[in-house]
This record gives C-alpha cells, structure tokens and sequence, in this order.
C-alpha cells in the first residue's frame, strides 16, 4: 500500500528509482550501509511530528511522554554498547556532534590538532573550507610516507611546538585502528583534551572488532550511518563524566557543573534547536540490533570481506594505502595503474559499482581528481556478501581499470553486477 503513490507519483517514481538503484548496483562507498525495515519504520515514523526541545524529563514542550521513552533508550543502549558513562544521541549528524564537542571543549581562536584532510582526515577536523578550519588555530598532523600510518614522531613534535588544547583522532580514510593509547600518550605530554572521532569503526568498537577509545579519551564523537548500520545522524560519548575544569558553575547552586551537562547544553540550545525524535527513536531500535550476537557476526564478516578485498588487489598489483586494512575501508593508490581516481569512479559506476575517489597521502592531484579509490564492505555485507563474492568483486574491478574504454567489458561485468545483487536481495519487501 503506498500513499504516496497517489497523492505525489512524481515524487513516489524518484523514491523506487532509488530502490532499485540500492538493490541494483554494488554499494561499495564505505560509509555507506543499508538499515533494516524496523529501522527505516521508525525513522518514518510519526515522532516527526514532536517537537521536544530540552531532554527527557526536562523538555520545554508538553507530550513528550513517548518520546523520552524512546530518547532514554537510545543513550542507555548506546552507553551498553560503547560502554560509555554518557550518551548524547541528539546531534543531527556526526559533522554536528563534533561542533558541539569542539564547541564544549576549546574556544574559538584555540589551537586543535587533526589528521589532514588529504591523510585521510574529516572536512570537521580542521579543514579551512570548514567551520572547525575558519574558528580555530588548526595544526594538521599526517601519515608517513612508508608506512601510510600516523606519524607520531611528526604527532610528537607538532603538539610539543604547537601545544594544542585539543587533539582530534580518527579520520574517514583511514584503513588501520585508530591509535587511541598513543594519541594519548601525546595529549598527556602537552596537557591537551584528546577526543576520538570513530563516525567510520563505530560498529566494529562496539562489537570489540576495534580497540575502544573510552579508557583513553575526554570525548567521543560518531555517525549512527556507516558501520554502525542506523538511521543517518550523530552521537556524543565519554567513557565517564567529571566536573568541569573550566570553573563554570549553575547558577543557582553554585555546583561545578559536569562535562555531561556541558555538553548536552552545547547540543542544545547552543548548536541545535528540536531534536529529530523519529531520528532518535530509529538510533534506539537500530542500537537494539547492534547490541543482538547476530551484529557481531555482521561486523566479523564485514572486516573478514575486507580483508580478502586487500588480499585480492595486492595480488593483483595494486598499491594499497598501509598495504592492507584492519577496519572496513580499502585505500588504493591507482597510480601505477596508470588511471585517476576520478576516471575509476566515473568508469566504475557505468558497470554498477559505486565508489568514491579519494586524495592517497602525499596525493599530487585535486581532491576533484585524486589518484585513489576508497572501498568499503559494510553495505554488500548487510546483503549477505562474504569472501567469495568478494573476490568475484576484484575481479570486476581489476578487469574494467585494465580496460576502461571497452565497452564490451563494461556491459559484461555490469551483467555479473546484476546477477549478483540479485543473489542477494535488497529491500524486496518495498516493492510488495
Ligand atoms: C562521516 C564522518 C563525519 C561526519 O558525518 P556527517 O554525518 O556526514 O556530518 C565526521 N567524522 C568522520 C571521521 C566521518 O567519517
């Protein structure tokens, strides 16, 4: 049954174009996933029609019974599954998570660290083009050459010049753990906050697949989107909660208040307005999934397909970033392969393989061009896809990047796209 079907057909055609699209074609973006049918119902739901301003029990709006319910699981499931003392699972997205954590943590015109853009960073972490670039001092730290992992002699000796009073870790090309002790070890030398942005390996974090950074760092940020497989937005963390060492006091009692309320109080009203309740609750039922034995099993195979994807294309010469993955995400250098990043996206996805181009370290090329592709597993995994399907995956690659301009090759390997995808069905049950 569709309503939208009568009342908006324009609207109702782009919708099941954009099924088909999803089930039809190789979903290799890798912060990309696919949510299950509970999730994208309660995302649909009608908590979009509450405003609910405040926190449960403390909203500025009436009617908000059911929604603080949903609300309060959401952060008790995501405290369960990140062992965390704190939750905030109002950000609208994880660009919004990390503003208000920078906001709650330095000042404007202070100095932060994060990993460079172009290593493998997050526009958020610095980027000039970006509001975190524009308001504070930024000092960008990078991969080693060799080795294509953070440089902490480089990490070092920029924090002991620089003395940032925060350091960003984490990125979202970056295809190793995120290094939380060692950043650490940094941010305790020249007493600054370290806050870990794990928007990518959330999944595999809470599922124990990833080092976690909750023994390590003041502050967490994440996406619920990408391996965490939820409804699209952000969320704030902290392994545990402490008075704030910035002096600021409630007015009324003159309590030193904590970091948790300072936080929750630069998500809203100092960043957000209205919470997005339907966004909330589908976080709750899709925090649920993750918390059952079956997502563990999920987030196995999704690192599982990766690596046998490294595998496959080291053998087939292609340079991988790192030379390899721990996580979810393939970084490959196409430069011996004598091909952009941007003309192996473009060719790639006339065969229904969806990618996304990507600056390697130390990149000669535009960020509109760049000589890499990033890959990714968690949405084929979510279909079902395991090791071998993998390596038929590579071999479509590896046979279209030899090729690009054979036609024949193209269509013969958007047919094996298609006969694969439809081995493994997607959102069937939308097109009943
Ligand atoms: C995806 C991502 C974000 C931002 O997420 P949006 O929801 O797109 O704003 C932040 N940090 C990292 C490292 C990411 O990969």
């Amino acid at each position: 049954m569709s309503y939208l079907k009568d009342a908006d057909p324009e609207l109702f055609d782009i919708l099941y174009r954009e099924i088909d699209r999803e089930s039809s074609t190789l979903e290799l973006i890798a912060s990309e996933n696919f949510v299950s049918y509970p999730v994208l119902e309660m995302a649909g739901g009608v908590m979009t029609n509450k405003y609910a301003e405040g926190y449960p029990g403390k909203r500025y709006y009436g009617g908000c019974e059911h929604v603080d319910e949903a609300e309060n699981l959401a952060r008790d499931r995501a405290k369960e599954l990140f062992n965390a003392a704190y939750a905030n699972v109002q950000p609208h997205s994880g660009s919004q998570a990390n503003m208000a954590a920078l906001f709650t943590f330095v000042k404007t015109g202070d100095t932060i660290m994060g990993l460079d853009l172009a290593h493998g960073g997050h526009l958020t972490h610095g980027s000039p083009v970006n509001f975190s670039g524009k308001l504070f001092n930024v000092v960008s730290y990078q991969v080693d050459r060799e080795t294509g992992r953070v440089n902490f002699d480089d990490v070092h000796e920029l924090a002991r010049a620089h003395k940032p009073k925060l350091i960003i870790c984490g990125g979202s090309a970056y295809p190793r753990f995120i290094e939380f002790e060692a950043f650490k070890n940094v941010a305790d030398e020249v007493g600054a906050f370290l806050m870990a942005d794990i928007a990518h390996p959330a999944g595999l974090v809470a599922t124990g697949l990833h080092p976690s950074p909750m023994p390590y760092c003041d502050v967490v940020t994440t996406t619920t989107h990408k391996t965490l497989r939820g409804p699209r937005g952000g969320m704030i963390l902290m392994g545990k909660d402490y008075p704030n060492p910035f002096g600021i006091v409630a007015p009324k009692s003159g309590r030193v208040k904590n970091m948790s309320e300072l936080i929750d109080s630069m998500v809203m009203p100092g960043i957000q307005g209205g919470p997005l309740m339907h966004i909330i609750a589908a976080k709750a039922v899709a925090f649920g999934e993750a918390l059952k034995p079956e997502f563990k099993q999920y987030t196995i195979q999704v690192v599982a397909n990766a690596k046998r994807i490294a595998e496959e294309l080291l053998k087939k010469d292609y340079n991988l970033v790192s030379g390899g993955t721990d996580t979810h995400v393939i970084l490959i250098d196409l430069t011996n392969k004598g091909i952009t990043g941007k003309a192996a996206e473009n060719v790639l996805e006339k065969a229904g393989i969806t990618v996304n181009k990507n600056m390697v370290p130390f990149d000669d090329r535009s960020p509109f061009i760049t000589s890499g592709l990033r890959i990714g597993t968690p949405a084929i995994t979510t279909r079902g896809m395991k090791e071998d399907e993998m390596t038929m995956i590579c071999n479509m690659i590896d046979q279209i990047i030899n090729d690009i301009n054979n036609d024949e090759v193209i269509n013969s390997v958007k047919n094996s796209v298609k006969e694969l995808c439809e081995t493994f069905p997607l959102y069937d049950d939308l097109r009943n």
